[in-house]
This record gives C-alpha cells, sequence and structure tokens, in this order.
C-alpha cells in the first residue's frame, strides 16, 4: 500500500523478551546496525535493510500499514491483531512467514486452584480476565460457552484476587507466576512463539530482491540453529544400527580406521544433539563422541 521503496524495514521489539534473540538472528543473517540511545529507527549498515525499534504491540499494525516490510513478533500478537481488522478488506495484510524458534510460550485458560475442572462448559456464565480479547472470543464461540470476557492491558493473573474475574486467559511459559497466584492452566487456546510476520505477495519494487536474500540466509539459519556436526568411530557392523538412530543426518562421510574393523564417521545432524542421544548412540556402539557446533553452510 506504499510508495516504491529500495530498502527493506524491519520492527522488532526494542525490549522486552524478543528484544535480544530478535536482534541476534537478524545479525547471524549478516544484518549490522548502531543502535542510539532514544533512537527508534537504525539504518542497516551491510545492507539496506534498516531496522524500527517498537513495542510489539504495535508491530502489526506498522505492517499493516505498509509502515515496516517485516516484523518480529510473538504469533499471539500477531493474531489478536488479525481478529481485531476490519472485515476482510483485500488489503496486503501480514501473515506468519516463519516460526523462529523462540519466545516460546502457550495461551491458557487458568482458573483458581480449588475449582474442580470439568470442561469449557463450567465456564459458562463466568468472567474471564485477558488482554487477548479476539483469541479468547474465538475460542468461546467455537465451545459455544457464553461468557464475560473482561479486557485488560497487563496484570491479568492478579484479577481473581481482585475481584474482578472469575478464570484468566493468559500467556504462560513456565506456569510459575499463575502458580504464585493460586491459578492451574487447563486449556491451551494457542501454542505461540516469534514468528517473522510479512506480506503474502512477493515486492514488485526492490526490495524483492532484497527480500529473497533475507528470507535465503534466514533459513539457514534457521536451519542450522540445532545442527551439529557429529564425529565418532564404531565397528563396521554396528554403523547400520547407529544411522538408524540418526535420522536427522545429512548422509555421513565414512573413514576407514587402521585398515581394519573400524570406521570413523562424521554426520552433519539436524536435531539436538542432547545427551540421552549421545548415550544410545554409545549404547549402539559409538566411541569417541564428538559434537561440534557448525557456523555456516553453503549448498
Ligand atoms: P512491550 O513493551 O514491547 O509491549 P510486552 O511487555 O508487551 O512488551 P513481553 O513481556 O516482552 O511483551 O513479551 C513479548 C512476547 O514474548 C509475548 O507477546 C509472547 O509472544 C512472548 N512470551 C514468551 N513467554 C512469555 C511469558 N511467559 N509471558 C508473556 N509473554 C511471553
Ligand atoms: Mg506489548
Amino acid at each position: 500500500p506504499s510508495e516504491a521503496r529500495d530498502r527493506l524495514r524491519i520492527a522488532i521489539q526494542k525490549s522486552g523478551r524478543l528484544g535480544p534473540p530478535a536482534r541476534a538472528l537478524l545479525s547471524s543473517c549478516g544484518l549490522a546496525w548502531r543502535e542510539q540511545a532514544d533512537r527508534l529507527f537504525c539504518r542497516g549498515e551491510t545492507l539496506p535493510v534498516d531496522l524500527l525499534l517498537v513495542r510489539d504491540d504495535d508491530i502489526p499494525g506498522l505492517l499493516d500499514s505498509g509502515a515496516c516490510d517485516y516484523g518480529v513478533v510473538g504469533r499471539n500478537v500477531l493474531l489478536e491483531y488479525a481478529g481485531r481488522r476490519p472485515q476482510e478488506t483485500g488489503s496486503a495484510a501480514a501473515v506468519e512467514l516463519r516460526g523462529l524458534g523462540f519466545g516460546g510460550c502457550r495461551l491458557d485458560i487458568a482458573v483458581p486452584e480449588d475449582w474442580d475442572w470439568q470442561g469449557p462448559a463450567q465456564l459458562q456464565g463466568r468472567r474471564i480476565a485477558t488482554t487477548y480479547p479476539r483469541l479468547l472470543d474465538r475460542w468461546l464461540v467455537a465451545q459455544g460457552v457464553q461468557a464475560d470476557v473482561v479486557t485488560l492491558s497487563g496484570s491479568v493473573e492478579i484479577a481473581p484476587r481482585l475481584g474482578q474475574a472469575d478464570a484468566v486467559c493468559d500467556l504462560v511459559s513456565s506456569g510459575a507466576t499463575l502458580r504464585a497466584n493460586q491459578l492451574r492452566p487447563v486449556v491451551t487456546l494457542l501454542q505461540s512463539e516469534a514468528v517473522l510476520a510479512g506480506p503474502a505477495r512477493p515486492f514488485a519494487d526492490a526490495r524483492g530482491a532484497l527480500a529473497t536474500m533475507l528470507l535465503r540466509r534466514l533459513d539457514g539459519v534457521l536451519k542450522l540453529r540445532d545442527s551439529r556436526l557429529l564425529l565418532f568411530q564404531a565397528r563396521r557392523d554396528a554403523v547400520p544400527g547407529l544411522m538408524q538412530l540418526l535420522p536427522d543426518a545429512e548422509p555421513p562421510t565414512v573413514m576407514q580406521v587402521d585398515g581394519g574393523d573400524t570406521l570413523a564417521l562424521q554426520a552433519l545432524c539436524h536435531g539436538a544433539m542432547t545427551w540421552q542421544r549421545l548415550e544410545q548412540l554409545r549404547s549402539a556402539g559409538a566411541r569417541g563422541l564428538l559434537v561440534v557446533p557448525v557456523e555456516r553452510t553453503l549448498a
């Protein structure tokens, strides 16, 4: 909806939970910028890609108006905004382009610990406090439950103790905040994480090529984030069983050790290499296991 531009503009959270990981992600894609106190706009120094540092709630609106091209924002915020948008106008609404794997949380209904939870019907006629009224409304309608949605801008978890609500619909990661307020999560409305939001359709101007390059780099970074180079030795007859334990591995490089029955293998694995997996590999005959971080790949 805006004039032709030759620089991309990406909105990220200025502070808060998503600010640091969003900055780390963009810099691993090769962006560099200098931040100055009180400056919301940061000019990209390595690529024609600029940053806008804002409150997370403002990001969907900035995308919708065309003021920004991409945003890093919680799926919860993006979907809540989408629910608020007036009926499909055919405008280039921002959509989720990639899940980014950080900022994970759930949007849950939580009820007082002393409730004997029987199911959603128990919310009929009750007051539910939330900062996500659209997402909650949509869920209530789907459940056929009529409840009173109390929209608050924050501190939702204390609403029941203050007598403002009977239950809450709030973001939960560890659940510690709910427990501290004698609340218990009972239903999940949404699994959320930080996402890259942007236009569903490609840019028609110079931003198009830039966007393609940025997304390609982002995909490379996301793909490699859990990837490790795994090195180990094993007897030849143990190798097929070991490879079955590594379904996420690229075809390995295999070398013979001492011309004997022992092989040395190296494989790029894309799933998390936990201690548990290493123990399994060891039990299946792998020795000298070495897990090496991978900095970059180019296919
Ligand atoms: P801002 O000042 O930018 O408006 P905020 O206080 O609204 O910040 P944060 O608390 O920093 O937002 O949360 C940003 C996002 O982090 C949330 O929208 C959500 O997607 C994600 N998140 C992950 N875990 C949690 C959690 N336990 N509570 C709240 N948000 C979480
Ligand atoms: Mg906010």
